[in-house]
């Protein structure tokens, strides 16, 4: 029930036809612990549930979809080191492979937690190869332990202790497979080990399956189908846990990477302020560059898949966005590193400064976060929380857009379910509020909100309705007003932004376009 609920869902006919599902089966099953905990309102898009993506719910589908390659993406050292051949099949008959697979020619040895160990001789898949000297790689089969008997695997599996840590072992019986399986929390309540033989058919071609429904023609697609389904198992095979060496511990020097910050560079001022993750200080990296450092609350944050991915936003630089300049992760709290912005968020900026902004300031605001979110719809990397409240604003008055993509880590139900107190419906289009869809073109839709803001100094959009009204008003049609500040060429901007259909609205490259001629006009001729 638990992985077939969400697609169910997806059949449904509308928005209100599923409301009313939800509606019903939340009412079934709220007395029922067990199943509480793996209930998600949401989608099954992308390769993951769209409710929510708290791996401590334990909720099946809240982690991405190929969780075995996100979770062991690794880099491998430059191509040189490495040359084609075609593998050998490792495990049963495999289909045809579009996957590049490459062989170690040397021995590598990790020396940090996200680089790769290279066995030579091994096999591993090319994930990425957009960096001259580092590709992205995973292991042929994380998950295939050779040599591994049943307590030996109990033992590693209970070493990483993940909810439905699970690895494939050679069976006993010569020539079968096992796969073991750890659960902290199924069975009668108590934690566990599971062990199922791969099984074959007796048909020809031979298939093979754990749940006898469910065969296959090869172990990968066996262990990718319960990756997302349990169909009979005691859990998903949510984690792959691996016989092979684990990576090397940090160490100084080489082993720093660029996101790595080293803490004890770090010197700590006066506190600038609170949000969801934790607090967030001044402060200073090797005493001379001032910083601001964000010091992760303990529970706040998913934070192995943000350290994943801070490795990407490092990438990110734009003199409109605010930079990300390392990571702490190998101390609790983590802390981020970022680039200090002397006045604040924008939002604050905008309330404490009333009446005292000229047009053009707020057109000028409107074109900095414009220039950013264009960068980063450019770089296909989407924001999700896009909102005055989120920018921040230097020295010299220019905005700067923040916590890009940071949504994704929030580890808060009221933040990061549609129908949450904190979930930011008065900024979200109706594909996302309905469908958690989320695209630049519903960035766009939050430019949209944030212009407004913008030219209302400040003002809490929908002020006098409940987020649960604004989500009736918006589906039927109703936009926020026009901001007594905003010009009517303007306003027709922002409508443009609030188009239901994400197709209907501009990109950020056409309001860029848009917002500088507006500029240049405004400068010309005044207003
Ligand atoms: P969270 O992401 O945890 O919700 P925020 O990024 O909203 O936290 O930060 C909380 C507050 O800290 C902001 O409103 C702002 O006042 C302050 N702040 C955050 N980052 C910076 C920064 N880089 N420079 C200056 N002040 C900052």
């Amino acid at each position: 029930m638990m992985v077939s609920f969400p697609v169910k869902i997806n059949f449904h006919s509308s928005p209100q036809s599923r409301d009313r599902w939800v509606k019903k089966l939340k009412e079934e099953i709220k007395n029922n612990n067990n199943i509480m905990i793996k209930y998600h309102p949401k989608f099954w898009a992308d390769g993951s549930y769209q409710c929510c993506r708290q791996t401590e719910k334990l909720a099946p589908g809240c982690e991405k979809y190929n969780l075995f390659e996100s979770s062991i993406r690794k880099t491998l050292p430059p191509a040189p080191e490495i040359k084609k051949r075609r593998p050998p099949p490792p495990i049963p008959p495999e289909e045809e492979n579009t996957e590049e697979i490459v062989v170690a020619m040397y021995d590598f040895q990790a020396t940090e937690a996200h680089d790769l160990r290279l066995e030579r001789g091994q096999e591993y898949i090319i994930l990425e190869k957009n960096d001259l000297h580092w590709w992205r790689a995973r292991d042929k089969y994380g998950w295939y332990c050779r040599n591994t008997n049943r307590s030996k695997a109990e033992q590693l599996l209970r070493t990483e202790d993940k909810e439905g840590g699970f690895m494939v072992r050679d069976s006993s019986q010569p020539g079968l497979y096992t796969v073991s399986l750890y659960t902290k929390f199924g069975g009668e309540g108590s934690s566990g080990f599971r062990h199922y033989h791969i099984k074959e058919t007796a048909t020809s071609p031979k298939k093979y399956y754990l749940a006898e429904k469910h065969a296959f023609g090869s172990i990968p697609e066996i262990i990718e189908y319960h990756k997302h389904n349990a169909a009979g198992l005691v859990t998903r095979l949510r984690y792959p846990v691996s016989t092979k060496g684990k990576n090397a511990p940090t160490t100084a020097g080489f082993s720093y990477d660029k996101w790595e910050i080293n803490p004890s560079e770090l010197t700590f001022m006066r506190e600038l302020g609170s949000g969801l993750f934790g607090v967030v200080r001044l402060g200073k990296w090797r005493a001379q560059y001032k910083v601001a450092i964000k010091a992760i609350r303990e529970g706040a944050m998913c934070e192995e898949d943000f350290i994943e991915e801070a490795k990407v936003m490092m990438k990110l630089t734009h003199p409109k966005l605010v930079q990300l300049y390392g990571v702490c992760t190998q101390q609790k709290p983590i802390y981020i590193v970022t680039e200090f912005m002397e006045r604040g968020c924008l939002l604050n900026f905008l309330r404490q400064r009333q009446g005292h902004f000229s047009r053009d300031m707020l057109l000028s605001m409107c074109q900095d976060v414009c220039e950013g979110m264009e960068y980063l719809e450019r770089n296909s990397f989407i924001h999700r929380d896009l909102a005055a409240r989120n920018c921040l604003v230097n020295e010299a008055g220019v905005v700067k857009v923040s916590d890009f993509g940071m949504a994704r880590y929030v580890l808060d139900d009221q933040y990061t379910s549609s129908s949450g107190a904190k979930f930011p419906v008065k900024w979200c289009p109706p594909e996302v509020f309905n469908y958690s869809r989320f695209s630049s073109k519903s960035d766009v839709w939050s430019f949209g909100v944030l212009m407004w803001e913008i030219f209302t100094e400040g003002r809490m959009p929908f002020e006098k309705n409940t987020n649960y009204e604004v989500v009736t008003m918006v589906t039927r049609g109703h936009r926020l007003h026009r901001p007594k500040l905003a010009s009517k060429y303007l306003y027709e901007v922002m409508l443009r932004c609030w188009q239901e259909r994400p197709e209907g609205r501009p990109s950020f490259e056409d309001l860029l376009r848009t917002i500088d001629e507006l500029v240049e006009c405004e400068e010309t001729f005044g207003r």
